[in-house]
């Protein structure tokens, strides 16, 4: 059960330091909030985890040491992550893009095999992101909301066993919002899962541990009641 742990990870670009020291545990099968003001770090420090940012220190995932891979090779080590904007094939449908999401996991050449219905993990990543009704929809017409969700069917067929999500419920419904906060729950029985989200309304229904990110460090951690009752974060993040 080791899950996602961060020792002394600092990002530096061209002598500002975005991400200062950071040292983050997240244990396999707990959801994890990060929270902070903008320009905190919290979207470099998955940039970081994920080998888009050149970072030193540690980060391992179940053991295996992520910095200084490739973005593909961690991507490879189940490490997933999604964007503010959804990435999805937009012309094509639900199926056929968890179709080509599950083709990258298999490799290239299982692309070219004559292919007989639809596969089951395709099968069970549409029940879990709910999106079975619209499997035969493009992608480009669906809510906002499914769209996000799509992009997380995708990770799910890709077998990324850590989620990075960045603000999944920006821009989402009420029941949107909802529905994404259960998702994350299921997610979290057999995943790990980071989310950055900013939504304290969201938070307070959802969250159980919240991390506070300030000026590239962590500044405090805990449930939503512990970290708005520190003064600390009231400081700097609530305005008090
Ligand atoms: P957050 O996600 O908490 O809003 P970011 O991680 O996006 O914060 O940014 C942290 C700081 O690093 C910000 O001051 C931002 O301007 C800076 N930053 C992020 N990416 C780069 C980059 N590629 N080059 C230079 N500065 C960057």
């Amino acid at each position: 059960m080791s899950g996602l742990s961060v020792r002394d990870l600092r990002v530096v670009f061209d002598g500002f330091v975005a991400v200062g020291g950071v040292d983050l545990d997240v244990p396999a099968g707990d959801v994890r909030f990060i929270i902070g003001p903008n320009g905190a770090g919290k979207t470099t420090l998955i940039d970081a985890v994920t080998g888009l940012a050149k970072a030193t220190g540690s980060v391992t995932f179940e053991g295996q040491e992520l910095l200084g891979r490739k973005v593909h090779k961690i991507a490879r080590l189940g490490v997933g992550r999604t964007f503010q904007t959804a990435t999805v094939f937009e012309e094509l449908t639900v199926l056929q893009n968890l179709d080509i999401a599950a083709g990258w996991a298999r490799g290239p050449l299982t692309l070219l095999r004559t292919r007989k219905g639809v596969p089951p993990e395709v099968e069970k990543a549409l029940e879990t992101v709910r999106l079975t009704g619209v499997r035969d929809k493009p992608a480009g017409t669906l809510a906002h909301g499914q769209k996000q969700w799509l992009e997380i069917g995708m990770l799910l067929v890709q077998n990324a066993q850590l989620f990075l999500l960045d603000e999944p419920v920006a821009g989402m419904s009420h029941d949107e919002r909802d529905a994404t906060g259960e998702l994350l729950g299921q997610l979290s029985k057999d995943h790990t899962v980071v989310v950055i989200e900013h939504d304290m309304d969201f938070l307070r229904r959802f969250a159980r541990t919240v991390t506070v990110m300030h000026a590239g460090k962590i500044l405090s951690e805990g449930t939503v009641a512990q970290v708005q009752a520190d003064p600390k974060v009231q400081e700097v993040y609530l305005g008090h």
